[in-house]
């Protein structure tokens, strides 16, 4: 079984569960908004109302990182089914198979990993 073939369920499933989380954690984050715009609470002033007002915060930055890893996810889908997945965008090598395990998404040799 090639590498890719390896690679597009794993991509799947993750692309899968991503979605469910993303689900999850706008639903949840719709909840908490009703409940701080119930408890009509004051943001600044009641300890209550940080709380909620940080849970917010929190779950907001989650669900962007969970939009950026669907696009991620999407991102490699679509580079294998154009045959382009596996190779480094900065240099064009082949990134090594054990980091595609660990990361499936990733769009860049280790070199190149933390220079965009
Ligand atoms: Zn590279």
């Amino acid at each position: 079984m090639s590498m890719e073939e390896r690679m597009r369920p794993l991509l799947q499933q993750e692309l899968a569960d991503s979605r469910k989380s993303r689900a999850a954690l706008a639903s949840d984050i719709d909840s908490t908004s009703d409940l701080r715009r119930d408890s009509n609470v004051d943001d600044e002033h009641d300890p209550e109302g940080s709380t909620i007002a940080f849970e917010l915060s929190q779950s907001g930055t989650l669900l962007r990182d969970t939009d950026a890893r669907i696009s991620e996810l999407e991102a490699a889908l679509t580079r294998l089914d154009e045959g382009r997945y596996g190779r480094c965008e900065t240099c064009g090598a082949e990134i090594a198979e054990g980091r595609l395990e660990a990361r499936p998404w990733t769009r860049f040799c280790i070199t190149h990993a933390g220079s965009r």
